[in-house]
């Protein structure tokens, strides 16, 4: 098995593999780019069998990293520890497609990012609730609970869609998992600290199950009229969009001084796409504020792959981030979509972190009413998500500090207000926040999840190897 090990070439290996690194960590070193793993071999597995006969000839304490798509925000698994080897897991690159009675299956390599899995589906007139980072992997996403902010209340969460999993546990052994096992519900918001996994089976859908989508950008010169665009959206998400389960609504802020309004129609929806948006065009005129980009996209693939130019532009020398995740387990209440236009998109640092962005989002649906997995992404209905993203190379220390203090300072209002729950996504939180620790409970959905994962921790991982993962604060 093919290993990166001298100093220089991590710290090449990081530079490719990390997407972001983390605002935390950047601010911590001192450096704009603190930069290389600490583990002590990176490995290129290219098998399951290689896999499963490493983690049993090295000693049963050493601890493993898994590196999928290197999109995690804290780069937990990218710097790893000392004494600790990488598997880097790039090399798993199967995509098969195959039948059963129930229609199709698709089965992924744990190396496969979401750009080459929604290419292949649309050769295959397929359908999956894929994320909209291309490169983001599809079985980090799925382990720590993924969410698709376009087709989770069509399709589920993916990883309610799992109907086999193949695995290396913490102690070496080579397994198959279907629903039923024990472990299997809970690898599927959880699994980044239970086991290694190696391949993912899931059943697919149609590609007519999304008749396409609408979006609209507006542009804003003051963080005022942000606020009204958003309060005026927001009021049309709670009255056409949580009402009806055959539309999606998500409304973007940017650092950019951009208001993206999208909706995505799912096959139940009947009318025009385009009389359906028409209010929120309505609104932007009522402000003065112009629609610079009317967007149809006609199909599932179209709307999975739209996002894809827009995050190639994201770049950074290094990007820093901080994600968070705030959202409503019912149909929210006026107040707290004010305290989201008024608190969230007036104060978030969008000029300091010019890539910035909120994302404010419908879930619930099918997501909602599908299999209950660890993962506080299958009880909400509200999904906001607060990216603080920045180029760090100008940022001087002072500059990048501040940042995270708006970011957390915004955070802490939010933390005060009813009803509304923070961090409870794996995917969609900051693991390496200083004097901050999530609630089990949130993050895996209920205490009964947690205690059922904090269980099966105990048990197929007694010595914690598999410690570098969203998680580690919990479990
Ligand atoms: C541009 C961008 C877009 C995004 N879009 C979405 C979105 O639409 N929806 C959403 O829910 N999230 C989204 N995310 C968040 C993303 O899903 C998470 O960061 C996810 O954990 C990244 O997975 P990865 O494989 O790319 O990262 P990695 O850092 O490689 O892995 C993430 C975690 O999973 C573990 N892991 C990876 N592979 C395995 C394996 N085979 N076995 C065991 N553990 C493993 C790693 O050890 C690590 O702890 C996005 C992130 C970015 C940066």
């Amino acid at each position: 098995m093919e290993t990166v090990a001298p100093q220089t070439v991590k710290e090449d290996w990081l530079a490719q593999r990390a997407w972001c690194l983390s605002g935390n960590k950047i601010l911590m070193t001192g450096s704009a780019r603190p930069a290389t793993s600490l583990a002590r071999q990176i490995y290129l597995p290219e098998s399951a069998e290689e896999i499963a006969s490493l983690v049993k000839s090295l000693p049963a304490t050493t601890p493993v990293a898994c590196v999928c798509g290197g999109h995690e925000s804290s780069n937990a698994a990218l710097f790893a520890s000392r004494d600790a080897v990488v598997f880097d897991l790039a090399r798993l690159k199967a995509i098969d497609f195959h039948r059963d009675s129930e229609g199709l299956l698709v089965t992924v390599g744990a190396g496969v990012v979401f750009r080459e899995l929604v290419e292949a589906l649309r050769d295959q007139q397929g359908a999956l609730p894929v994320g909209t980072g291309p490169g983001v992997g599809v079985v980090g996403y799925l382990l720590n609970g993924g969410l698709s902010g376009y087709f989770s209340r069509r399709l589920g969460l993916l990883g309610q869609r799992v109907v086999k999993l193949t695995l290396v546990t913490p102690a070496g052994d080579l397994r198959t998992i279907t629903p039923g096992d024990e472990l299997f519900d809970a690898m599927l918001g959880a699994g980044s600290a239970l086991a290694i996994v190696v391949d993912a089976t899931f059943r697919v859908e149609s590609s007519r199950a999304i008749q396409g989508a609408e979006q609209r950008v507006i542009v804003f010169e003051t963080r005022t009229q942000a606020v009204k665009y958003a309060r005026g959206a927001l009021r049309f998400m709670r009255d056409y969009a949580f009402a009806n389960d055959a539309v999606s609504m998500e409304l973007v802020v940017t650092g950019t001084k951009a208001l993206v309004a999208t909706v995505v129609f799912d096959d139940a929806f009947a009318g025009s796409t385009a009389d359906f948006v028409k209010p929120l065009e309505d609104l932007a005129a009522s402000l003065q504020l112009p629609v610079v980009m009317a967007a149809h996209w006609g199909s599932w693939y179209e709307t999975a792959a739209a996002l894809w130019p827009v995050i190639a532009d994201q770049t950074g020398d290094p990007l820093a981030t901080l994600q968070h995740c705030l959202g409503t387990k019912d149909i929210p209440e006026d107040q707290i979509l004010d305290f989201i236009c008024d608190t969230l998109v007036a104060e978030a640092p969008l000029d300091e972190a010019a890539l910035s962005l909120v994302e404010i989002r419908t879930l619930g649906g099918a997501a909602l009413s599908g299999r209950r997995l660890p993962t506080g992404n299958c009880h909400h209905t509200l999904f906001v998500d607060l990216i603080t993203l920045y180029d760090a190379k100008p940022k001087t220390d002072a500059e990048r500090q501040a940042i995270v203090d708006l970011t957390q300072h915004v955070l802490d209002k939010a933390r005060q207000v009813n009803g509304l729950t923070v961090d409870f996504s794996g995917t969609h939180s900051q693991p390496d926040d200083v004097d901050y620790a999530v609630s089990a409970s949130d993050m895996f959905g209920t205490q009964a999840m947690a205690e059922t994962v904090k269980a099966l921790k105990k048990k197929m991982d007694p010595n914690n190897r598999l410690r570098f993962h969203p998680f580690a604060k919990l479990l």
